[in-house]
């Protein structure tokens, strides 16, 4: 049977069903012009001569093979069109179907040899990277359709794909994905198919805190011999928003951008400071020197709340402009002091993602440094009401241009250490063993003045209040090869816990951790100064209180009085998906000075900093159990 006759009937037999907008034709349409026979080329020109019926009107790209040259003349001559129903998309396209589809298209292999710029010629079946930067100007897309994969896209999916030729993947590609967010992205596999679990993009403010979601669909060639899927039908309203939360089944975002990324890991783990990635097992230790990328995105921080993988059972409390959690490979012992029972290792981290509090825009620096040091206060209060003098306090911060995500990490210290002089001392002979710059007695607040990177101390003397330090700077350049884990060693050697400078030796078990956090809350719980604390609510989980940090603006909003929550609602938006939250039609007045009304088909709540997937079903599920009792009553 011959291959037009046979796929055209084919659909037009699946169209007389099911009445479908238009086809899409993702591979070689036509034989290879090097290898097609005489009937080849005799089938061929029955299309053109429009002698077999195209049922529908089909799009088709271009492959990896070149066209014949009959078609070519063809496509010439009419305008892209050879036959009745029966378009060329072009090699590099982006266009809009009458049914309001946007499609971006980019057909054949890359060519490296294409160094200049874009492939000028419009059949040759091979692209540029160039062409697919100037794709990427599209922004947006119903559907992409590129001839070649884009690397990396197999990662993170537990889907088989056992093929004779793995197809060639592309960096570009990749990028070009990640940034115009297709809902779908078919290619071609020769003689398998593939489909992988859809994939979320990281919500952001472009995608007004939602989640774009991507299919991506590698077809089988028509005819193979393993019978795998080469057709496939799908349904696309390009009018539908992008979902509020992840949809079951799908996995976060294989495509990581080639221009940004750096080592997040490489980063946390020589500072030995926190959460690693203990889910995916992918990531070795060893740090990879050769490769140069750039800072990480907040999704892929583990200082970050948009993080999936951040160790949410760590959290201790969480303010307006930071948070305060427990560290990973803690350096004491619950042992180590025993009058409070726990480790006591603690990090204070702001909520924004900025690898200085310098680089912070100045009312989130002075708010973020503020509370940043009503944390450390409070600690240091809980300190003297648990252990009257017995500890003082050590705070460091390394303050560097080229970390992804500042923070403070706050350790006890017997008093009479401090008294003696001797933290200080122990940071001054260590420097200077490392020949690094000397210490300044010296309180910089909140860096903005600093023109350099610098180390911070700050050391709590028990006969003290509790908010004043004594703080000492050393100012260092990128000339100084300046390590990341110097104050965790100078503390290690002070304490005599020298085996525990590598985090990584101190690892505990989940259930250890959580017993050290909950030991370490119940004796900070008086002294926690979120307001989320007090009163009588009974205390919510952390992560139901991320949802209470500052939203961005919606259509409408408004702050419940006595309550840090935020509502927005979207008049008549995304009912489809959250129809069933409340009644449709809804007013509700608060009981303080600040009303509102307004019709509810949904509440959307968006946090400030986009949280993890995992975060935000979590907050959600608890703001609906919290509220949405609330608005029923009121109805
Ligand atoms: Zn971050």
């Amino acid at each position: 049977m011959l291959l037009f006759p046979a796929v055209f009937d084919k659909l037009a037999g699946l169209h007389a069903k099911n009445n479908f907008a238009f086809a899409l034709v993702v591979g070689n349409l036509f034989p290879n012009p090097d290898t097609a026979t005489t009937q080849d080329n005799s089938n061929i020109q029955s299309l053109i001569n429009g002698n077999i019926d195209v049922p529908l009107m089909t799009y088709f790209v271009l492959g990896n093979k070149a066209f014949p040259p009959a078609v070519v003349q063809r496509l010439e001559s009419a305008d892209d069109e050879i036959c009745h129903n029966l378009y060329f998309l072009g090699k590099r396209k982006v266009i809009k179907t009458s049914e309001g589809i946007r499609i971006v298209c980019l057909g054949g292999q890359l060519d490296p040899g294409i160094i200049a710029g874009e492939s000028k010629d419009k059949y040759p079946p091979y692209y540029s990277e160039t062409d697919t930067k100037i794709l990427r100007g599209a922004k947006t897309a119903d559907i992409l359709i590129t001839n070649q994969w884009p690397a990396g896209i197999r990662a993170r999916s537990k889907v088989q794909f056992h093929a004779d030729e793995e197809p060639l993947a592309q960096q570009c590609l990749t990028d070009l994905c990640a940034t115009i967010k297709p809902k779908y992205y078919f290619s071609t596999s020769g003689g398998t198919f593939y489909e992988r679990e859809p994939f979320f993009h990281t919500p952001s403010e472009e995608t007004d805190g939602l989640y774009p979601i991507t299919r991506f669909i590698s077809l089988a060639s028509y005819g193979n011999e393993k019978k795998q899927k080469w057709i496939y039908a799908f349904s696309l309203d390009p009018t539908a928003s992008n979902p509020i939360t992840v949809p079951a089944g799908s996995t976060a975002s294989p495509l990581s951008l080639s221009d940004k990324k750096r080592g997040v890991q490489d980063n946390h783990e020589s500072s030995g400071l926190v959460y690693e990635d203990n889910h995916g097992g992918r990531r070795p230790h060893k740090r990879r020197r050769h490769e140069r990328r750039g800072p990480p995105t907040a999704a892929e921080c583990f200082f970050c709340l948009a993080n999936d993988n951040v160790a949410t059972h760590l959290i201790t409390s969480i303010g307006d402009n930071s948070y305060m959690t427990t560290a990973k490979g803690p350096l004491p012992m619950p042992t180590t002091f025993p009058e409070l029972g726990f480790p006591s290792h603690l990090l204070i981290i702001p909520l924004i993602h900025q690898p200085t509090l310098a680089a912070m825009d100045e009312d989130d620096r002075h708010a973020t440094y503020e509370e940043m040091q009503k944390y450390r206060s409070a600690m240091n209060s809980m300190l003297k009401s648990r252990a009257g003098g017995e500890y003082g306090s050590v705070t460091w911060e390394v303050s560097k241009s080229n970390l992804p995500h500042t923070h403070w990490q706050y350790l006890p210290i017997p008093a009479d250490f401090v008294r003696k002089g001797l933290v200080e001392a122990a940071f001054k002979v260590r420097a200077e063993q490392l020949n690094y710059p000397s210490f300044k007695s010296i309180d910089v607040g909140d860096g903005f003045e600093e023109s350099s990177d610098f180390f911070r101390v700050m050391i709590w003397n028990p006969d003290h209040p509790e908010d004043q330090f004594s703080s000492f700077i050393l100012r260092f350049d990128e000339k100084i090869r300046f390590s990341l884990q110097f104050g965790r060693e100078v503390i290690a050697k002070l304490l005599k816990l020298d085996t525990r400078v590598d985090w990584h030796d101190c690892g505990q078990t989940q259930p250890q951790e959580e017993a050290d956090v909950a030991g370490f809350k119940e004796a900070f719980k008086q002294f926690d100064f979120t307001e989320d604390y007090k009163g009588t609510r009974p205390r919510p989980t952390p992560t139901s209180l991320l949802i209470s940090q500052l939203p961005d603006p919606g259509i409408t909003k408004t702050r419940i009085p006595g309550q840090k929550l935020w509502i927005t609602a979207l008049k008549g938006w995304h009912s489809k998906q959250r129809s069933s939250l409340v009644s449709p039609r809804l007013d509700y007045q608060s009981a303080g000075t600040l009303s509102f009304c307004f019709d509810i088909e949904g509440i959307f709540i968006t946090p400030k900093t986009p949280l993890s997937s995992r975060v935000f079903e979590e907050c959600e599920d608890r703001i609906l159990s919290d509220w949405a009792g609330v608005f029923r009553s009121e109805c």
